[in-house]
């Protein structure tokens, strides 16, 4: 009872008044009865000391008093963990907090740097020789030598990038306050070779979601059952950013602000040592590195020789609390995006922490004991400390190593080839700011040419190109640089593991039917990016004059000829004029998508051009140059005045067909189970933040009860099946024979091509395997479509062919096989399905879908979803570019074609059933696709149009907003969303 409830009811005995409000009062006390005490849990208090006989200095206050709670005893908040670092920084001369950037979300992202007082009081100058350490262009031999004997090594320590993986940010509470705080001539000794960087938690919004579901699934009663929601968390887990974004396959790609921020600080510490701490699946032990074994052949083979002398003295650390732990197994470095790959590529020795996840009190394991989180919590710190003793102790040995590394990047006898990346100039200005943009923040340096120059190499589809004329402007990136391993990984087109993984990836899915590969094969950036790339075989091209190209490129004017008095138009070459289209119709104001290329008052424009007419626009209200003007600069657009509608030729005219006028989306997203919150994640991201399109969210599960008619684009992302979307199917089918647009991913675009559950003509290729020639007979009319030539002798004849010939062949295929046989056949294929690989996509330009592409598309493909088309249906993107055939070489013609020869005579001209003739498909880019894949995915549609009743329904075979860096297909679903209403669907004219 508190004082001030004693002293009122003693007032209200004092003024006569009344037992019952007494009464009343100890009746509600009552019920605020205390929970029943947990029974007694074996193990539940793990109580070894952190640092045992730790001599602190005492004006640094202690984490514990500043939480409330002691460390370790339960995970921390953000807000906590701010608070702990600022309290240390504020009172010891050891430490400095920093911010680096701020989450989505607004909180603040940190990092504190920990070093001797006379070294924290030199960080600048420190910098500027770390900075020079690690570009040893600008360092002599013997300056390097100096350095390497007198800099201390930079370790680099960040905690928590998933956000539900949180033991580690409690550890570098106590690890940055002992580091801080702590007196002893050991950890000045350790203080005087290192300068330590804690970033205690890389992803604040994915932590505290976590954590608030935690609170709200949070017992009285202790749980130790890992399948307990307390621990697993609901959809969509505390994992990813605010986004749902992982950002640890971010480093490549930097979409996410807290990506960015982490980039920029560690380019300006040039860090040797690079740990970062998660947690795995709750039932294992700890893991740590090195990776199972090099299969990024871009890795310095200084970080591998640490990373093993690193692993055995932790191994020993570990062996002394007799924790278990592992390294290699499942983890490898293919995929460079990974904070360890990332850092390891820039020259660091990385480490990684796996740590079994346990997110609060304990977790019961199958040996029948407890794993508490304060041991959890406390495998992080051993882990830590014993890191970074052991980098004190090697300080020297791992800085000259480093340089030695960065020398062979850049030297006459690099272990990289010379080679330099072109990338030409676009129209499309947005997509090449961000390429720039992308390269500058990884510390790239691009040169742009001066002059034009010739040169040789290969295209991103493995092409030869010969004596090719590159203007000036392109941009070149060499290899020849201190970054020259993560700058190849990242761009290289076709990287390719040591063989013997794949030899054991092929037995792997043999035997047990699942990839040992982490995550997908293909990112080249130029491919991811869709920027015109060619690979040279040649240090930078003297003839080119090249120059370190700006990456702030000069702002220009958002609006031209702005008197013109018919319209205004905004080229669609550009990917931001989607976004223009949507916020300007956002705004009131009419607009007008172009569906061919055209030429107005003398300037040229691009197939998916926007037009805002004056006539269209007659009854807004306001200044209409002024908010078009307005948006154009939002955008970095122009938009540019024109005169006259009038096309010359027969270039369409502003009256035809061919300006289709939008009608506003209303856009709905569908997420939350079953959707995949990774696809639903990029797909939201793409939406709100990048196209900047106002958007409702909703429930996948109450699809039949929600009223669709408020919308008239759907989305439905990755992850629902038949069965999930079984109950909404109907009303989805009503809603998009009334006018909507409706678009579906990867499983979810799956549920639609089914021939009883869903609807439209797109089937899946398991259910159609004895009738693909029904399938191909589309591919070979798209492209009749596209390339016929009628012969006039034959059409004006004036009698009817003998025979009629047709493009297809009966008996091409193996479709005649028995049924069983076939469906052997391809459940063999399937085992061999790509991880995320790069494939060329071939482009009907044709479709308002495609504006922005280019003849063919890279487009990353993962999931098991195979689209199949029939003519009623649209394919504006197919698997597979028809490259022409390159002429065979003489000696292969003159040995074998005798044979070949009889062979092809015996039966008809196979036509064609992959390629037409005199053509070859390119189909992989870059990334591990099995033949059996290949043969499973060719000519299959990657997205699908169909229209239905006054809608339309659009599938995507595989997620086109994938991590918010699949830009070429972004476009097309950014179309997709913001056109669509008024390309492909018709809503009744209101009266
Ligand atoms: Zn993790």
């Amino acid at each position: 009872m508190t004082l001030l409830l004693a002293r009122k009811i003693r007032l209200l005995l004092a003024s006569g008044t009344i037992l019952l409000a007494f009464a009343l009062a100890m009746a509600a006390h009552a019920q605020d009865l205390p929970p029943p005490q947990p029974s007694p849990l074996p193990g539940l208090n793990y109580d070894q000391p952190f640092f045992p006989n730790a001599q602190d200095d005492p004006n640094v206050p202690t984490p514990d008093s500043i939480l409330g709670f002691p460390v370790g005893s339960k995970p921390a908040t953000h807000a906590q963990i701010e608070a702990v670092f600022k309290a240390i920084a504020a009172k010891s001369p050891r430490a400095k907090l920093f911010v680096y950037g701020k989450t989505h979300e607004g909180r603040a992202l940190y990092y504190m740097v920990i070093a001797s007082e006379a070294n924290l009081n030199r960080l600048d100058s420190l910098k500027v020789n770390l900075a020079k350490f690690a570009d040893p262009r600008k360092v002599s031999k013997e300056e390097g030598d100096r350095l390497a004997a007198t800099l201390p090594a930079v370790a680099w320590m960040a905690y928590c990038i998933h956000g539900n993986e949180m033991s580690g940010s409690d550890a570098s509470l106590a690890v940055a306050y002992h580091l801080a705080a702590g007196t002893g001539a050991e950890l000045t000794n350790l203080l005087d070779k290192l300068v330590v960087i804690i970033d205690p938690l890389m992803n604040p919004d994915g932590r505290d979601r976590c954590l608030n579901m935690e609170a709200q699934n949070r017992t009285v009663q202790p749980s130790v059952d890992d399948q307990s929601m307390l621990h697993s968390g609901v959809w969509p887990s505390g994992r990813m950013n605010h986004y749902l974004f992982d950002m640890n396959r971010d480093w490549i790609f930097a979409t996410q602000p807290e990506t960015r921020g982490r980039i920029r600080a560690v380019h300006e510490w040039n860090p040797h040592y690079f740990m970062e701490s998660h947690e795995m699946e709750s039932q294992s032990t700890f893991l740590f590195l090195p990776g199972r074994e090099a299969v990024n052949l871009n890795q310095p083979d200084n970080v591998r020789k640490w990373e093993v002398a690193f692993a055995q003295d932790q191994a020993a650390a570990f062996d002394t609390h007799v924790w278990r732990y592992y390294t290699g197994e499942w983890n490898d470095d293919w995929y460079p995006g990974y904070s360890s790959s990332w850092s390891a590529l820039r020259g660091a020795v990385a480490n990684l922490y796996e740590e079994a996840g346990i997110h609060t009190d304990a977790v019961r394991r199958e040996e029948g004991t407890l794993e508490t989180y304060r041991e959890a919590v406390h495998k992080q710190l051993v882990s830590t400390m014993a890191n970074l003793t052991f980098l004190a102790k090697n300080r020297q040995a791992v800085l000259s190593d480093f340089l030695a590394e960065k020398r062979k990047c850049v030297g006459p006898d690099a272990s990289i080839p010379a080679h330099t990346f072109a990338v030409l100039a676009s129209a499309n200005a947005t997509r090449q700011r961000r390429f720039l943009d992308l390269m500058a923040l990884e510390g790239f340096e691009v040169y742009a040419a001066g002059e034009s120059f010739t040169a040789q190499g290969k295209d991103r589809l493995g092409r030869e190109v010969k004596d090719m004329k590159f203007p000036a402007g392109t941009l070149l990136i060499p290899v020849r640089q201190p970054l020259a391993r993560l700058l190849n990984s990242m761009l290289e087109f076709d990287p390719r593991p040591i063989p013997q993984f794949l030899t054991d990836e092929r037995r792997d899915l043999l035997r047990i039917g699942r990839s040992r590969i982490y995550d997908i094969t293909g990112w080249s950036l130029p491919m991811m990016f869709d920027v015109q790339a060619f690979d040279l075989p040649t240090d930078l091209p003297s003839e080119a004059q090249a120059k370190l190209a700006s990456n702030t490129p000069p702002a220009q004017a958002p609006m031209t000829n702005s008197d013109a008095g018919v319209a205004f138009v905004i080229d669609g070459a550009d990917d931001a004029s989607v976004a223009a289209a949507g916020r300007l119709m956002e705004r009131g104001v009419g607009v007008r998508v172009a569906d061919k290329p055209f030429q107005f008052d003398h300037h040229d424009f691009s197939r998916g051009s926007v037009l805002i007419t004056r006539k269209d626009n007659a009854n807004f209200a306001g200044p209409l140059t002024g908010v078009v003007s307005n948006v154009c600069a939002e955008l970095s657009l122009t938009a540019v005045g024109v005169r006259t509608g009038f096309g010359p030729g027969d270039l369409p005219d502003l009256g035809g067909e061919h300006f289709t006028f939008l009608k506003q989306p209303r856009i709905a997203i569908f997420g939350r189970e079953p959707i995949a919150a990774y696809s639903y994640g990029s797909t939201w991201y793409l939406i709100d933040h990048v196209l900047g399109l106002r958007a409702s969210y909703l429930d996948a599960q109450y699809i039949s009860s929600t009223d669709l008619r408020r919308y008239n684009v759907l989305v439905l992302p990755d992850g629902a099946g038949a069965n999930s979307l079984k109950s909404g199917m109907d009303s989805l089918k009503d809603w998009v024979s009334a006018g909507g647009t409706l678009v579906a991913i990867g499983s979810s675009a799956g549920a639609f091509a089914r021939e009883k559950s869903g609807f439209g003509a797109t089937r899946q290729l398991p259910n159609v395997l004895g009738k693909m020639d029904d399938y191909r007979q589309a591919v070979v009319r798209e492209w009749e479509a596209s390339q016929t030539t009628p012969d006039p002798a034959k059409v004006w004849a004036f009698s009817p062919p003998a025979a009629l010939s047709y493009p297809w062949q009966i008996g091409e295929s193996d479709d005649k096989e028995k049924e069983d046989e076939l469906k052997r056949r391809d459940a063999w294929r399937a085992i061999f399905m790509p991880e995320g690989a790069l494939l060329a996509g071939r482009v009907d330009d044709q479709s308002w879908l495609t504006a922005g592409c280019g003849e063919y598309l890279p487009l990353i493909y993962s999931g098991r979803t195979i689209l199949l088309s029939p003519p009623s249906v649209q394919a504006p993107v197919r698997l597979g570019f028809f490259s022409p055939a390159p002429p065979k070489p003489p000696e292969a013609a003159s040995s074998t074609e005798s044979k070949d020869k009889k062979k092809d005579d015996a039966k008809p001209a196979p036509g064609w059933t992959i390629a037409p003739p005199g053509f070859e498909m390119r189909l992989r880019m870059s990334g591990l696709l099995w033949p059996e894949a290949a043969d499973r995915l060719a000519n299959a549609a990657y997205v699908t149009r169909q229209s239905v009743g006054s809608g339309q329904l659009i599938l995507f075979a595989s997620d086109p907003t994938f991590r918010g860096a699949a830009l070429g297909t972004s476009r097309i679903f950014a179309n997709a969303v913001t056109l669509g209403p008024g390309m492909g669907a018709s809503e009744a004219i209101k009266p």
